[in-house]
This record gives C-alpha cells, sequence and structure tokens, in this order.
C-alpha cells in the first residue's frame, strides 16, 4: 500500500516523501482513511506505530479543503498526557503542513510554563492547539479559552490521561466544546478504565 491510494492531497504527499514516510504503517493504512471519512474512531495504538500521522494527516487533509485565508479560528484540539508527546505531536502538524496553501497556525500548551502566558497564548488565533491534559484543565478552568469552532478533539495516549484521574475533568471540557465534532481517542489499552 501507498499514501498514494489513502487519499491524501499532493501537497501532503510531497511532505511524507521529504520526510522519508514511503510506506504507511498498519494503523495508517486503517485510520486515515476513517477519519477522511469523518468517522468518530476509537484505536488501540502504541508509541512507535506512527499513530501521530495517522490522526495529523487526516486532520490537515480536512483543513486543507478550505483555501480561503480567513482568521484561524480553533478547529483542532489534541490532549496528550506529557510534554514531550505535546510537542511531538505539535511537530509533526509543523511538519507536514509545509506544502499546504494556507498555514495551519499550532499552538503547544505544557506544563511548566507561566500561567498567564499559556492563557494569553490560547487567546491568540490559531487552527490547532496541543496541550498536556493537566494543564489544558488549568487554562480552560480559567474560562478565558473560545473553542465554540472545533471540529477535532483528539486524545492521544488517552489510557495515561485516564490513569492521572482525567476521568472527572472530561465532563468539563465537553461541556466548552462544540457536540458535533469528529473524535479521535487513541489508547495503549483497551478498554479504558474510566
Ligand atoms: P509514533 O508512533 O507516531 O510516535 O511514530 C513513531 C516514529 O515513527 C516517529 O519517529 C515517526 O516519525 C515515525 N513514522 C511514523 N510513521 C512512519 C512512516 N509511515 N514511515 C516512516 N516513519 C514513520
Amino acid at each position: 500500500m501507498q499514501f498514494s491510494k489513502l487519499g491524501l492531497c499532493q501537497n501532503l504527499q510531497q511532505a511524507l516523501k521529504k520526510n522519508a514516510y514511503f510506506t504507511p504503517t498498519p494503523i495508517q493504512e486503517k485510520v486515515i482513511p476513517l477519519i477522511l471519512q469523518n468517522h468518530d474512531i476509537l484505536v488501540k495504538a502504541q508509541t512507535g506505530s506512527g499513530k501521530t500521522a495517522s490522526f495529523v494527516l487526516p486532520i490537515l487533509e480536512h483543513l486543507a479543503k478550505n483555501t480561503k485565508k480567513e482568521k484561524a479560528k480553533k478547529k483542532v484540539l489534541v490532549l496528550t498526557p506529557t510534554r514531550e508527546l505535546t510537542i511531538q505531536v505539535a511537530q509533526t502538524f509543523t511538519t507536514f503542513y509545509e506544502f499546504l496553501p494556507v498555514k495551519q497556525k499550532v499552538i503547544s500548551i505544557i506544563g511548566g510554563e507561566r500561567i498567564g502566558n499559556q492563557i494569553y497564548k490560547t487567546q491568540q488565533d490559531s487552527d490547532i492547539l496541543v496541550a498536556t491534559s493537566e494543564r489544558f484543565l488549568d487554562v480552560l478552568n480559567k474560562k478565558q479559552t473560545n473553542l465554540k469552532n472545533l471540529e477535532f478533539f483528539v486524545l492521544d495516549e488517552a489510557d495515561k490521561m485516564f490513569d492521572f484521574g482525567f476521568a472527572e475533568e472530561l465532563d468539563n471540557i465537553l461541556k466548552a466544546i462544540p457536540k458535533k465534532r469528529q473524535n479521535l481517542l487513541f489508547s495503549a489499552t483497551y478498554p479504558l478504565k474510566m
């Protein structure tokens, strides 16, 4: 199977080649077409399976359909359990949007930075917000972030977030985001302990 068979545009395929992604991993082969068809997904995936690109690429494909230059609205929220993973996911978005006609603005929120700066950051125009779950909850509790245009809600390594007691906070997040959205959930264990 080639990436060209998965329904991704030429610009994304160019970025894949540039980054030496020649063949999709089994997770990418299954998940990319499902996300492109607007399905919600729950995927059992380990680190190293290629799970990051399996959601980053089809999300970028969806966003790239809008070629009008308009004010960035937060359309994508990705929550992860760690700083490292947050940085890796944000980097993967920037790596792959390189050749898209309209650049997507990515913001990452991690622990260890001043909360005031992070609230300011989330208030800036951005298309994609990637955050550690704990830090995102701190920012959300200050009620300063507008997520009413959200289209994609991604939980990456969800099992680890639930180990940290994320389940009780999830309700608050769900109240702050639109009911109509695409949910993408990745977890190393399944079923999740919720
Ligand atoms: P992940 O499981 O998303 O953390 O990815 C693990 C590593 O595999 C990362 O360094 C990715 O850049 C790399 N990777 C993911 N998918 C592919 C692919 N199809 N071809 C080459 N490298 C890949």
